[in-house]
């Protein structure tokens, strides 16, 4: 038993010693001055374990054992969420991430049409009617440009991997009119309807008050842990490293940590036209809504 600890200790020293110059050294001087030969260094830490396959729990009580969000410096890359083939039927969730597309009776995705009064230019844009759910079963209707939906989807099946939660949007469209309303409510933190990405269904608020879970390594400590956040921190950071088509404008306006926009469409005309005409002073309507597909 002693000899195979010797061993052991041996090749240990040997190990360390071969890798460590600086030990190495302490051994050859030991060694010339005939002094006993000094313990070697503490091992260096282990590799990371690989993410645990086990799924976040998503039934625990969140608020009474939160965290505090994690630091700037946090990133998703060590993520360990959901794996890409987890049945979420199997374990009683819904794989939906919350946002249902009305479909007519044949399956097809019911669309509306909208017309923007810019000047005397009329512009008509396609959006598709949705239902936002609410984590109380409550689903609220919305609208909600194609590209939009297309990419939206794709980042809210992430989140809900990461999650186990569907994202709770409170609100994507909100027509120019009701924008101006808003405005005369609440002042200048609403922007005048026609110059809003939620006039185009192009943008959208989440609920602020929502906290999710999910599993991460800790930068301070290397470890494994749950990590409890508000989700529009999550989604921000989820934006920053995988979704470059989307800007979280909390980052640039203080206190507008709900809002989400997505890029590509929130560029393409009648928002380019309908921010000029609104930056002369004027307004812009929605004298139309079609439905079609049905
Ligand atoms: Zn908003």
């Amino acid at each position: 038993m002693d000899t195979l600890k010797q061993i052991l200790n041996q090749s240990v020293t040997q190990k360390i010693a071969g890798s460590d110059p600086f030990y190495r050294n302490q051994i050859q001087s030991a060694q010339a001055m005939n002094n006993p030969i000094p313990p070697p260094p503490p091992m260096p830490p282990p590799p990371m374990p690989p993410p645990s396959e086990e799924p976040p729990s998503v039934t625990a009580n969140i608020k009474s054992q939160s965290y505090g969000p994690p630091s700037e410096i946090d990133t998703i890359r060590e993520l360990n969420g959901y794996p890409d083939n987890y049945d979420f039927k199997a374990n009683g969730l819904s794989s939906n991430p919350g946002i249902i597309v009305k479909k007519t009776p044949e399956g097809k995705p019911v669309m509306e049409k909208l017309t923007y009064k810019i000047g005397n230019t009329v512009y008509s844009k396609t959006l598709l009617p949705i239902e936002l759910q609410r984590p109380n079963g409550k689903t609220v209707p919305s609208k909600i440009d194609a590209k939009t939906y297309e990419s939206l989807m794709t980042l809210a099946e992430d989140f809900k991997r990461m999650t186990g939660k569907n994202l709770v949007i409170n609100e994507v469209y909100r027509s120019p009119g009701a924008s101006n309303m808003a405005r005369k409510k609440k002042g200048n933190v609403v922007a005048p309807g026609g110059t809003s990405g939620h006039g185009y269904g192009t943008s959208l608020d989440i609920n602020q008050n929502e906290l999710v879970r999910y599993k991460m390594y800790d930068p301070k400590t290397g470890l494994l842990r749950d990590f409890i956040v508000p989700q529009w921190k999550l989604l921000a950071m989820l934006v920053r490293e995988k979704y470059p088509d989307w800007r979280w404008l909390g980052q640039s306006k203080k206190g507008e940590n709900q809002h989400f926009d997505y890029m590509p469409s929130y560029n393409e005309a009648p928002i380019g036209a309908a921010r000029q005409w609104i930056n002369k002073g004027n307004r812009v309507s929605n004298p139309g809504i079609e439905q079609y597909g049905l």
